[in-house]
């Protein structure tokens, strides 16, 4: 599964403006038709899908013609956001690649960036993300259940735009808890894991002090 909160941001911050309107366009609907459903390829009839795809911006109210799709294919493969594989009968086969998967899309923020530690984006550049769930030691910052670089999102303490992206508002979770909390403040959802018997009285204890320490700056990732 994909965090596409995640995967959504980097898109639109990242590669979307490196897209023209109509590469962008049918990135999403390869998108749609893979990594949403837990695919990384897919055959896609393009002949027919381009009046799914987008209205024109050539011809107002007429979609892309075949041509355009053929050319906008090539160009999204010379970007490095697909492959084209094969042509099938059925369409044409293509390979999707998420934002973090196209080499130089994604700045990698190192900390010699000139960037303070509280200014690093933690929820956006993937590097970073990974240090937020060793800081929790790979465990669900409010449940405390195992995680893995699978299984995990990046959760906002504040969500947004309230909160930001440093590491003083970001811990990993499991998908569970973050759907759950949802916009509840992380003191109420902790409450409401200990009332349900999911947290011991030590545990929420734990927690809540786990909390302040955020807060307070001392739970500072380890930069490489
Ligand atoms: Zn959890």
């Amino acid at each position: 599964m994909t965090d596409f909160g995640a995967l959504f941001i980097q898109f639109q911050d990242h590669l979307a403006p490196r897209l023209d309107v109509y590469e962008q366009s049918i990135y999403l609907f390869i998108a749609r038709h893979t990594i949403a459903v837990g695919q990384s390829e897919a055959t896609i009839g393009f002949k027919s899908a381009r009046k799914k795809i987008a209205t024109g911006i050539g011809t107002a109210g007429a979609p892309p013609s075949e041509n355009t799709i053929y050319e906008k294919l090539k160009s999204l493969e010379a970007k490095g956001c697909i492959k084209v594989l094969s042509s099938e009968r059925t369409g044409t086969r293509v390979r999707f690649f998420s934002p973090l998967e196209i080499p130089g899309v994604i700045p990698v923020a190192a900390p010699d960036a000139g960037l303070s530690l509280e200014q690093m984006d933690f929820f956006t550049v993937a590097e970073n993300r990974k240090l937020i769930l060793e800081r929790e030691g790979q465990r669900c910052f409010y449940c405390h259940v195992n995680l893995n670089s699978e299984n995990h999102v990046i959760e906002h303490v504040v969500s947004r735009p309230v909160g930001n992206n440093s590491y003083l508002n970001l811990v990993a979770s499991c998908r569970q808890c973050n759907n759950r909390k949802s916009a509840e403040t992380a003191e109420d959802f902790l409450r409401t894991l200990y009332r349900e018997g999911l947290l011991s009285p030590e545990d929420f204890k734990g927690r809540l002090s786990h909390l302040e320490r955020l807060r307070a700056g001392e739970l500072r990732p380890v930069l490489k």
